[in-house]
């Protein structure tokens, strides 16, 4: 992008300051003219980088030598800009002589050359922290006042104009997009889409919970699922939309069954014994489902580990992310045709369980816990 080769400029003396500045310059004749003269040592002129029409980049000073280009000057009531600033001649024809000699008078900046002064300027304000209001041009720093009124023309010229278009150009930080609804396509494995506090608050309270323990369990889902990179908005829509926002018989302590695992709809006359481990009984009747006494970490762990079964295989998984699946299918294993054939909600259709519609309403209350 910057050629800083074919042009260099012999005019420049150590930097003794920190760079919090640049200066915009308008360089006057032809590129061919402006540059041959700022690497003349008969000028005694010369800029960092020279930037033309066609928006080629070329650096004649490094960064940190000082280049003499803004002459007797002051910024903030500092004195000598160039010793602590960053010199950009743009090209742009306005000398008489070399209008006379032929050369169109420039009265327009093509969008490329500002583009390119625009890049060149972010990459300085990133290396150095200068900040917008320290963006200037030649004309508000040369002494005394009036003595320079490049660059010239609009955006670059009158002053007011310039602030202007450094203001909208580089002034404020790029909004950033909002965050994209959940759908179907998302995948379970990415960063929280939505920050916990939020989240936290909207988890409904059915059944025997309070407010404070719907809380609760969705912070440790936030660590839980977070430390081995399952996106707990997910996780937590998938456990809304089973237990009906905590509500289900089966969510309730000592059961805690955050998805439905084990949960087949078998039942067991509830004379005698249960049928076998993975059976409890609800006072009336015997149904097949696990229980798992706790949320934190015992059924959490079973539920983030088994949708990162879904989501991954072995092979396609971290050490950590391994033994969370190895915990979570010691409760119920996972057939091997459902390893890895999730790596998206979508997937969970027909497989977590038989509804088709399954990740739309997954995705719909993940819209709903993330307030889109
Ligand atoms: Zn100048």
């Amino acid at each position: 992008m910057i050629d800083a080769r074919t042009h260099r400029s012999p005019n420049h003396e150590p930097r003794e300051q920190a760079i919090t500045a640049i200066v915009a310059h308008h360089g006057g004749g032809t590129a061919a003219g402006d540059l041959a003269w700022l690497c003349n040592p008969a000028s005694k002129v010369s800029s960092h980088y020279y930037v033309t029409r066609a928006a080629d980049i070329y650096q004649l000073v490094d960064d940190n030598q000082v280049a003499w280009h803004a002459g007797r000057s002051a910024l903030a009531g500092a004195p000598d800009v160039n010793a602590f600033s960053i010199g950009i001649e743009l090209e742009h024809t306005t000398e008489p002589e070399v209008i006379a000699a032929g050369h169109p008078r420039h009265t327009d900046w093509p969008a490329a050359q500002l583009e390119a002064l625009a890049w060149l300027c972010r990459e300085k304000m990133d290396a150095y922290h200068i900040p917008t209001s320290k963006v200037v041009s030649h004309r508000a720093v040369a002494l005394p006042r009036g003595r320079k009124v490049d660059p010239v023309d609009a955006p670059l010229g009158p002053e007011e104009a310039f602030r202007a278009w450094v203001d909208a150009t580089l002034g404020a930080p790029p909004v950033p997009p909002a965050p994209a609804p959940y759908t179907p396509s998302r995948p379970l494995l990415a960063p929280p889409g939505a920050p916990m506090v939020l989240v936290a608050s909207r988890v409904p309270h059915g059944g025997a919970y309070t407010a404070r323990d719907a809380q609760t369990i969705a912070e440790a889902y936030y660590r839980i699922a977070g430390a081995v990179g399952v996106d707990p908005v997910l996780a937590l829509a998938q456990l809304c939309h089973e237990t009906g926002g905590l509500s289900s018989w089966w969510a309730q302590l000592p059961r805690c069954n955050p998805a439905g695992i084990g949960v087949t709809g078998e039942t067991h006359p509830l004379k005698g014994a249960a049928p076998g481990p993975g059976w409890e009984s609800d006072g009336t009747i015997w149904k097949r489902g696990l229980s798992f006494g706790r949320w934190d970490p015992t059924a959490i762990e079973a539920h983030v580990g088994r949708l990162l079964a879904y989501a991954r295989t072995d092979m396609q998984a971290s050490p950590p992310q391994r033994a969370l699946i190895a915990r979570a299918l010691a409760w119920r294993p996972l057939p091997a045709e459902f390893r890895g054939a999730a790596p998206t909600v979508a997937g969970l259709s027909g497989r977590w369980a038989a509804d088709p519609a399954y990740a739309e309403k997954v995705a719909r209350w993940a819209n709903q816990l993330a307030g889109q």
